[in-house]
């Protein structure tokens, strides 16, 4: 009924229900209708709460109607991935496993946008446990990228970028362990942030690979991500790696000059197999942050070609300490014919994961042994560090480093990718997160109709860099529309 409201911006939304110019209620309204009309085609999510996401809308619009202080995302419609809880409603993190897994407490995500008076509309599809970067892994079946339903919309929070770039929502979450926000964005035209290492907390989401996991927000302006920061970073009791740095105002760096700003170009990321129409769009960016006062400077991160290696090692590791939970007794899924406990762990584990994740559990499982650690584990935590390094070193001399998201643009949902191409998929993502800095990814161009995300590297706790190039790119770029549905 409102369609045209679905253009606009978080920020220009939240501002319009502040002033009293429209309602959180027809705000809300007006995005349900457009998931109704789109979902079919789309399949953003996994569990909808339509009902208790208008009593949240009827309460913000009261505090409005009485003068009452309100938070800065009042009224805004904002999903999340199926990968964070929320007390009383169902995330299933896509998998069989934790299928009738409803949650008695709220993720410390999930309570700050409460807080800031933000309206969870529902979860997000995405890959099985967060493994992949497609969302075909997911128990739900695949979600379909809103510019050409035949392909991907990457993954693995796949259903959090295409919620964004199919106007279903003002604001979404996703997490981000080897490239999970960066690539999906990328793929569908989107803004994606994954912040440094411990800005966000962690509590509430279920992990992966605890030591890269990170939350951070999609959106479709760098601005509205910044907006999305500003509110979700910060203290929290209940995740110990959490740093105790004080939150900026995100927001004051959205327009600032880079002019002078040192753009290292690391040559390790402009390689053979990156699609010419992909290639051509990131070095058109290179010269039009020239243009905007960049300076330009070639770099090398001499261990780049060990990163995918290193986090298949790394993050299965991780993984399958953190999936022994899902034992069939804890959480979700049982089977039921089982005779005895030893019985009823492996079946109900057998029948309660997807293949991706049985394969990383077995591989994370290897590497542990103890016959195997000091040549597998031990050694990818000290190539690591090197790969960290790398980047210690870099930033010593630029601010910010740019590099495409992903070598090719969305690819088909029948593609049978062999799990190499799959894992290389990740190429220029993952050394974010070994190295634990934040990176942006900001819509650059379209290649043959789709779209392809350019990505913004800083130093850990640099994100207001991230945000100014971000913002002043996306000027300089000139709109991106979103695809017509
Ligand atoms: N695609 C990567 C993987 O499969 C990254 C996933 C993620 O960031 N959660 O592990």
């Amino acid at each position: 009924m409102m369609e045209y409201l679905l253009d606009l911006s978080a920020w220009e939304i939240a501002e319009k229900i502040a002033k009293k110019e429209v309602s959180a209620e027809v705000v809300i309204r007006t995005v349900f209708d457009r998931i109704e009309k789109t979902e079919k085609q789309i399949g953003s999510f996994v569990h909808l709460r339509k009902e208790n996401a208008l009593k949240d809308a009827l309460e913000v619009d009261r505090k409005i109607k009485n003068n009452e202080k309100i938070g800065a995302l009042a009224g805004v419609p904002i999903a999340i991935k199926d990968n964070m809880v929320m007390k009383d409603e169902r995330s299933n993190s896509s998998s069989k496993i934790l299928n009738s897994y409803e949650s008695i407490y709220n993720s410390t995500v999930v309570e700050k946008i409460k807080e800031a008076d933000g309206i969870i509309i529902g979860t997000t599809n995405m890959d099985e446990m967060a493994m992949g970067s497609s969302t075909k892994t997911s128990f739900n079946g695949a979600t379909k990228n809103p510019w050409d339903i035949q392909r991907v919309p990457g993954g693995s929070s796949g259903g959090s970028a295409t919620s964004i770039a199919a106007k279903q929502v003002f604001l979404s979450l996703g997490s981000d362990t080897g490239g999970s926000i960066r690539q999906p964005a990328s793929f569908c035209g989107v803004v994606g942030m994954k912040p440094t290492y411990g800005r966000v907390s962690r509590y509430g989401l279920m992990a992966f690979a605890s030591s890269m996991d990170q939350i951070g927000p999609f959106s479709k302006t760098v601005k509205d991500a910044a907006f999305m920061l500003n509110v979700i970073s910060g203290k929290d009791e209940y995740d110990a790696t959490l740093s105790t740095r004080e939150v900026p105002n995100y927001l004051d760096s959205i327009g600032k000059s880079i002019s002078g700003m040192k753009i290292g170009i690391p040559k390790e990321y402009f390689i053979d197999g990156i699609q010419p129409g992909v290639k051509k769009i990131i070095e058109d960016s290179i010269e039009l942050i020239k243009k905007m006062g960049g300076i330009i400077v070639p770099i090398s991160l001499p261990h780049t070609k060990y990163a995918v290696a290193t986090y298949y090692v790394i993050a299965p590791a991780e993984a399958s300490s953190n999936l022994a939970r899902y034992d069939g007794v804890r959480y979700g899924y049982r089977n039921k014919e089982a005779t005895n406990i030893e019985e009823l762990y492996s079946k109900s584990r057998t029948e309660g994961f997807g293949d991706e994740v049985k394969r990383r559990i077995i591989i994370g499982t290897y590497v542990l042994n103890a016959g195997y650690f000091e040549a597998y584990f031990k050694k990818a935590q000290k190539v690591r560090n090197l790969i960290k390094q790398d980047f210690d070193n870099v930033f010593e001399t630029v601010d910010i480093i740019v590099t495409p998201v992903s070598p090719t643009t969305a690819f088909k949902l029948e593609d049978k990718k062999t799990l190499m191409e799959l894992y290389l998929e990740d190429i220029f993502t993952i050394s974010a997160n070994l190295a634990g800095i934040p990176g942006l990814t900001v819509p650059a161009g379209l290649a043959q109709g789709l779209p392809v995300g350019i990505q913004f590297l800083a130093k850990a706790f640099d994100e207001e860099k991230l945000f100014a190039i971000g913002s002043a790119f996306e000027l300089e770029r000139g709109k991106f529309e979103m695809p017509i549905l």
